[in-house]
């Protein structure tokens, strides 16, 4: 379904109206599911063209706001328009499924049942009696949990019918619920964003906990009070049950989740009550950008700057830019919030595309943390902490506090290494070394997931003397349950938290109890912990000194979101950064001045350096099992381009070059101009396709790239 390819239609099918439907094909030996990109045109009668098997759809299913928008997204990204819609549709779709009738199936006492008063069997049909005596439900109601088979048994008595409707959207609510006035500026976005008219994109820069929320909840409110609908994305780690059902109670309807952990047919259902209006509000990860809507009326991308938004593999789009070229075909406002706004953002309110709202302070009562450095130079540290910080956790935890621990590297350890040879246990086929795993007894490549146990003594010298080097999660946590062996030690990062939901039951284990939670960036986003009095921040260190020029970016919204985390409601909180660099500028700004002095020093030096967001990128990359086919084409790409008077610079390896057996390769293209970057790349993309160099590489262009690697 990724390339288009040509069939034959029956002579009595209409001629029109074949866009945007899906189709089954023949394909090769079997059949596939295609999705026809244009209407029919007449063919000789002897065309040895094969014919479609079966139409799949009586009208587009993509509507035209949303066809024509993928269409764009193809264009601008060069991918070939069928991966664009494969990407844009739900899995179920794509294999073919039926799209859903939403109906709903409500169960009412008959008058022989209202009246019925003897000759129940048992105390399931009577709990139905009772129920349904006041009134009629849903087939879903909680209320008849448990109950179905007593309801069928009274149906086959007649006491008890069924009627089958169609899902309307619901009532929109009076006003909910939201407990608290808006402050004054919480009450001027909100304002603003109800009034506009048409697009319009909002930057909503608030610091953490000054209520973005509940200016969404405000705006969304009165979207959904005029009949229309709210898209809300969030990053895929934000979108927790909790979320969900902070947004219903304040809504006081049904909201309509979309996200990766959900079945195939729960998605589709959703897709589906978005797209006929049955969903007033729904709140999705990075795929839900692709959300066909019946009335659109206000798009939310919330924590903005995150990077989940982009996709990092097959088609490379970016949910956060594609939200806005929807919101602007929509003719609706949206609204992008963060705390730690990107370069990119901040640009775009300075020259006035987005429109700046702030929310400069904490809502409530809640204060902002205090920020402080430890200087660990020339200090002992176990675990990764000194002592200074151990006795500065044990104070916090006396007092009633909670303290998160906030390490950025998952597993035991880094690196197993021999103390007697300098041996490195290696993965074989990435250039990086394997992290240890439980407690030193297990290797693991975070790059290609390969894994073997730990050799008991060095593969080089044959000594007994491997030792997990640096601190993971895993290793802190095991020192601290160790150390405060009186309160709990919760671990939360990508291992701990696998399985669904793993995350709140994680949060409700501690409840409001001292104790600790150490974990990756997990930890950095969407979670109010009342009672968190400090946070730790170990091993910044190594991400001040990235090549990469988005990583001082990176490390300051981390920090901040990190940071952000402590003094939530009415504990005082304090942040402690640990390092061995107290006078990095970075810090320093950051202590000193804040996101928003970090972030004019650094929009400066991306000027001077001619980085974005006052240039344009493309990184080509390819890869191959040896090393001369991804230089080969990547030289042909270079030609080409180059011809455009763009400026090119490759073909270099990755950073990584080798990563799981593949060698990789890649091209960088930049360009001051967008107009410029996309005329070439539209130029060139098509004879990469068609050049023979590319059969023996696997190749792919990242438009807007925001990770090097
Ligand atoms: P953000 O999304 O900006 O981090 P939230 O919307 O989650 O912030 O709000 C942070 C906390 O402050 C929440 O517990 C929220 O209920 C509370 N809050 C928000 N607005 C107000 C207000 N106007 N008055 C009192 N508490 C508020
Ligand atoms: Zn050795
Ligand atoms: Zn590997």
């Amino acid at each position: 379904m990724l390339q288009a390819f040509d069939y034959t239609i029956d002579d009595q099918a209409p001629q029109t109206g074949w866009v945007g439907c899906r189709v089954r094909v023949p394909f090769g030996a079997s059949t596939t599911v295609g999705v026809v990109i244009s209407e029919p045109e007449a063919t000789d009668s002897d065309s040895p063209l094969k014919p479609i098997e079966a139409r799949l759809d009586s009208a587009s299913i993509f509507g035209s706001e949303l066809w024509s928008s993928l269409g764009w997204l193809a264009r601008y990204v060069h991918a070939p328009l069928g991966e664009v819609l494969a990407t844009a549709l739900p899995t179920a779709l794509r294999n073919g499924a039926d799209v859903p009738v939403l109906e709903t199936t409500f169960w009412r006492l008959t008058e022989a049942g209202a009246t019925a008063r003897s000759g129940v069997r048992g105390a399931k049909q009577s709990q139905v009696l009772s129920v349904l005596a006041e009134g009629e439900r849903p087939n879903e109601a909680p209320e008849l949990k448990g109950l179905h088979p007593a309801l069928r048994s009274l149906q086959a008595r007649g006491w008890v019918e069924s009627e089958v409707r169609p899902q309307h959207a619901p009532e929109s609510p009076e006003a909910a619920a939201s407990g608290f006035e808006l402050n004054e500026e919480q009450r001027a976005a909100a304002t603003q964003i109800q009034q506009t008219q048409g697009f319009k994109a909002y930057l909503l820069d608030g610091v953490t906990g000054s209520g973005k929320t509940e200016v969404y909840l405000e705006a969304i409110r009165s979207c959904i009070q005029s009949g229309k609908q709210a898209l809300v994305l969030v990053p895929e780690i934000g979108l927790t049950p909790q979320t969900v059902r902070r947004f219903e109670k304040h809504l006081g309807i049904p909201v309509h989740a979309f996200h990766s952990g959900m079945t195939d047919t729960a998605r589709l259902h959703t897709w589906q009550a978005a797209r006929t209006g049955v969903a007033p509000v729904v709140l999705g990860t990075r795929s839900a950008v692709f959300m066909p809507l019946a009335h659109p009326g206000l798009i939310v991308v919330d924590e903005a700057h995150d990077a989940s938004y982009k996709q990092m593999d097959g088609m490379r789009y970016n949910a956060h830019d594609f939200a806005l070229v929807r919101a602007r075909a929509l003719g609706v406002p949206i609204v992008m919030g963060t705390a730690t706004p990107s370069m990119e953002d901040l640009h775009a309110a300075g020259q006035g595309r987005f429109e700046y709202l702030r929310l400069s302070k904490r809502a409530g009562v809640a204060r902002a943390p205090s920020v402080r450095i430890m200087d660990v130079r020339k200090l002992p540290l176990e675990a990764g902490l000194s002592s200074a910080m151990i006795t500065r956790m044990r104070a916090a935890l006396d007092a009633g506090g909670q303290v998160l621990v906030f390490r950025n590297r998952r597993g035991f350890a880094p690196v197993l290494m021999c103390r007697d040879c300098g041996w490195t246990a290696q993965c074989s086929r990435c250039d990086s070394a394997m992290t240890v795993h439980g407690s030193g007894k297990r290797l693991q490549c975070h790059h290609c997931g390969a894994h073997r146990p730990s050799p008991s003594a060095c593969p080089n010298c044959n000594n007994l003397a491997l030792e997990p080097q640096g601190q993971g999660t895993e290793r802190i946590e095991t020192f601290l349950a160790d150390h405060f062996d009186d309160v709990p030690v919760i671990r939360i990062d990508r291992g701990s938290t696998q399985r669904k939901d793993a995350l709140a039951r994680h949060f409700e284990t501690l409840g409001d109890q001292p104790g600790i939670l150490v974990g990756t960036q997990m930890l950095a986003k969407g979670h109010d912990l009342a009672k968190l009095a400090l946070v730790v921040v170990l091993g910044i260190d190594e991400a001040l000194f990235s090549t990469d020029f988005r990583a001082s970016e990176r490390v300051a919204q981390l920090l901040i979101q990190v940071a952000g985390r402590a003094g939530r409601a009415d504990m005082p909180g304090e942040v402690i950064l640990q390092t061995h660099y107290p006078d990095h500028p970075l810090l320093n700004t950051l202590i000193e001045g804040g996101y928003h002095a970090f972030a004019d020093a650094e929009l400066a030096l991306r000027e001077a350096a001619g980085f974005p967001p006052f240039a344009h990128m493309a990184l080509l990359r390819a890869e191959a099992k040896h090393a001369h086919p991804p230089r080969d084409f990547l030289d042909v790409a270079r030609d080409l381009l180059a011809q455009d008077g763009l400026d090119v610079s490759g073909p270099v390896p990755a950073p990584m070059q080798r990563r799981a057996g593949f060698l990789r390769m890649q091209l960088m293209v930049t360009a001051k101009d967008r107009k410029a970057l996309q005329a070439a790349l539209a130029r060139v993309v098509p004879q990469l396709y068609a050049a023979p160099e590319a059969r023996k590489v696997r190749w792919s262009l990242d438009v807007d790239p925001i990770d090097l690697y």
